[in-house]
């Protein structure tokens, strides 16, 4: 690892939790299903020789299988599904109790961790959806596996996320069984990935591109752009708008909260109708955001915002702490490219266009914010103090 690299006496190593999936590849009584995040699709291929930003989702669906994965699953499904429900949350708030507002989102754990520990006074402006990785562990061992007639005790949930702290965010708390089962076994980075494909000796730039499983595959350009910074906001308001107004966005790119600025904010018109929202990335740039809320907070004016998205790594997932080494600014926009390159060649670019999405709400969850979806789907947050030093 980078640590190691650095250490003189190469004491640190990251924490390597490839022999827990051998294992489970190995291991004829489990099931084991994989699912990929938006970021891993257009970094992975740095490892094969390709350049950064190369889309090889059909590859890694491939590799995955001939790792010996029973079923392939997408991150981007359950981002889709993150946005029908964050969205239903933030469209419910602003025209019923628009006093509660801003609704920030949830879904990166290094920033949840953040939020709990520093500012744990606007906990209750948080998203209580669950993440893309927590929803489809949920789901795989409930909804797939009743379908399939599999037991969920045997179903062992592998993802492959571009990130260090998605290895936290399994173990938060018992919220994250809510198949009454532990829903994700085992979180590897996308550089362990790479290591299991290598040491198996897959020829990865020669395989042929394969699809992910139904019933929890299918994405749409909006769940693929979860993958860098701006991208989850602007997934939710393709969506947002769509259940505001009852109608279809004409344009569905919002170029105001794109890019490597560290806050970006905008005024998103929707139908004579305002709905302000921020953008930041890397913790500096969120100090800013927070503090102007705290500050209208105490004056007792209205939020200068309505719904906000943080990530703490510098344009987003695409740079994690899991993915390749060596991420510059100019890695960061050849990456970023790559995953709005795959929301521009998407059949559909608004989450709920997803027809296993809608699929999904008819056979099993009812609607956005049933009590099945808030059981399975939705999280719980806690102050927590800061650790002695
Ligand atoms: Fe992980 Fe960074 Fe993405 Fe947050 S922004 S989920 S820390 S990769």
């Amino acid at each position: 690892g980078q640590c190691s690299a650095h250490c003189p006496v190469g004491a640190i190593y990251e924490n390597d939790e490839t022999g827990k999936v051998w294992a489970a590849l190995g291991d004829k009584e489990k099931y084991p299903v994989v699912q990929i995040a938006p970021a891993v699709r257009v970094a992975v291929g740095e490892a094969f020789g390709y350049k950064s930003g190369e889309l090889l989702t059909g590859k890694l669906y491939s590799a995955l299988r001939r790792l010996g994965f029973r079923a392939v699953f997408d991150t981007n499904f359950t981002a889709d599904l993150t946005i029908m429900e964050e969205g239903s949350e933030f469209v419910k708030l602003f025209k019923d109790e628009p006093d509660k507002l801003p609704l920030v989102t949830s879904c990166c754990p290094a920033w949840v961790d953040y939020l709990e520990k520093y500012y744990p006074d606007l906990i209750p402006h948080f998203s209580t959806a669950k993440s893309p990785q927590a929803m489809l562990g949920a789901l795989a061992k409930t909804y797939y596996a009743e379908k399939n007639k599999i037991a969920p005790k045997n179903i062992f949930m592998v993802s492959i996320m571009p990130c260090t702290a998605k290895k936290y965010e399994i173990s938060r708390s018992t919220e994250m069984c809510a198949s009454g089962q532990q829903d994700i076994n085992v979180s590897l980075t996308t550089r362990e990935l790479v290591r299991m494909i290598k040491a198996a000796g897959i020829d990865f730039n020669n395989l042929p591109d394969d699809k992910a499983d139904s019933i929890l595959g299918e994405y749409t350009g909006a769940g693929t752009i979860f993958g860098v910074t701006g991208g989850v906001l602007e997934a939710a308001l393709r969506t947002g708008y769509h259940l505001l107004t009852g109608e279809e966005l004409d344009n569905v790119e919002f170029q105001d909260v794109r890019g490597l600025g560290g806050v970006k904010e905008a005024a998103v018109n929707i139908k004579g109708t305002t709905v302000n929202v921020a953008v930041a990335h890397g913790v500096a740039n969120v100090q800013q955001v927070l503090d102007k809320v705290k500050a209208a907070k105490v004056a007792g004016q209205p939020s200068p915002y309505h719904f906000i998205e943080v990530m703490a790594c510098r344009g987003g997932c695409v740079s994690g702490g899991g993915q390749p080494y060596g991420a510059t600014d100019e890695v960061r926009r050849l990456r970023t490219a790559g995953i709005y390159q795959d929301d521009r060649l998407a059949a559909k670019r608004c989450s709920h266009q997803n027809p296993e999405i809608q699929k999904l709400y008819k056979d099993f969850l009812n609607q956005p914010l049933s009590e099945k979806s808030h059981h399975l789907l939705h999280t719980k947050y806690q102050a927590r103090p800061l650790y002695d030093r």
